[in-house]
């Protein structure tokens, strides 16, 4: 199908881009999923403002204790990026996940942090990772933690004329293990489900346990019941097995054509058993 006609705007500047938005405009990033969108109408923009050729907005920076991933930067540059593979293994195992090579050169961190696909990547390692939103407006600028910003299906807590500036997430050290596992549709590639696992061990036991779903419901999210139940044991196959039964726990699962709510969450249980075996085979 071909979208109805619009306006098409490359800004110079953030703040030319913030005005336009603030006006209405729809932000443009690398495309993968608005224009499919606009081209079923399922969205019908009057103006797009395109953020890709902004400069200033593709970046991975260290700077004390994270990593700061600019909303332009494309999942290839994430999942290849020897900084994130290094520092934030899990950000780059999600990105790598993604679709297909075509897809990880044009999408970005900040489209598809923005666009909350319910069975989307990144918002699972974001959730694992306690990442931080930084969301741009005309006039102010505000920092939202993942678990806060993914409200529903592709709903956030943006609002309206703001723009995500960039995604902050941890320096993970060497005690702290991670793993991204991920039951995938292979038609399209996303998530049927998709679990992010990050521990820590201290002195024998797990100190420290992130879980975060994506695929199974509504809306990605940390499974705390199943993080509380792992936190302060040794990691047996039993205790880990234990845990992973929770992550559904009291979740409304999705059923689609590809799997029904009741395989979903058995999928669930299944992935987030070997997310958090090989993430704590990672630890130090
Ligand atoms: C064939 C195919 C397979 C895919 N498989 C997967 C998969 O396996 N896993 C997965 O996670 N994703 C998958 N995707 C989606 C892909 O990851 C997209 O890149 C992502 O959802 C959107 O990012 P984008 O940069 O293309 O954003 P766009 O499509 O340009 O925009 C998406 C939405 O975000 C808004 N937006 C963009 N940037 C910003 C910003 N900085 N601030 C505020 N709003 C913004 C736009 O207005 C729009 O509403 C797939 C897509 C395709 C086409």
């Amino acid at each position: 199908m071909i979208p109805q006609t619009f306006d098409y705007t490359v800004p110079k500047t953030l703040d030319e881009a913030l005005g336009l938005v603030a006006n209405g405009a729809k932000p443009l990033a690398g495309g993968m999923s608005l224009i499919p969108m606009m081209k079923l109408r399922l969205a019908a923009p009057d103006h797009l403002v395109d953020l890709g050729k902004l400069p200033g907005l593709s970046y991975i920076r260290e700077e004390v204790g994270a990593l700061h991933i600019g909303a332009t930067t494309t999942h290839h540059e994430v999942e290849s990026s020897g900084l994130v593979r290094g520092k934030c293994p899990l950000l780059a195992e999600a990105a790598a996940a993604i679709g297909d090579v075509q897809v990880r050169n044009m999408g970005t961190i900040g489209g598809s942090t923005a666009h909350a696909d319910p069975s989307a990547d990144y918002p699972a390692a974001l959730q694992a990772l306690e990442a931080k939103i930084v969301i741009k407006g005309a006039k102010s600028e505000r920092t939202v933690a993942a678990a806060d910003f993914f409200v529903d299906t592709f709903t956030t807590s943006l609002e309206q004329g703001e723009l995500i500036r960039e995604v902050i997430v941890p320096i993970e050290d060497s005690a702290t293990g991670t793993s991204y596992q991920k039951l995938v549709q292979p038609a399209s590639g996303f998530a049927i489900v998709g679990i992010a696992a990050r521990v820590r061990r201290s002195s024998g036991k797990i100190a420290m346990a992130r879980i975060g779903v994506t695929g199974l419901s509504n809306r990605s999210y940390r499974a705390k019941a199943a993080e509380r139940a792992l936190e302060g044991t040794s990691g047996s196959a039993a205790e880990i097995q234990h845990a992973a039964a929770l992550v559904a726990e009291g979740v409304d699962a999705n059923s689609d054509l590809h799997a029904s709510s009741e395989y979903r969450k058995h999928m669930a249980i299944v992935y987030a058993a070997r997310a958090l075996v090989a993430a704590l085979a990672r630890t130090a």
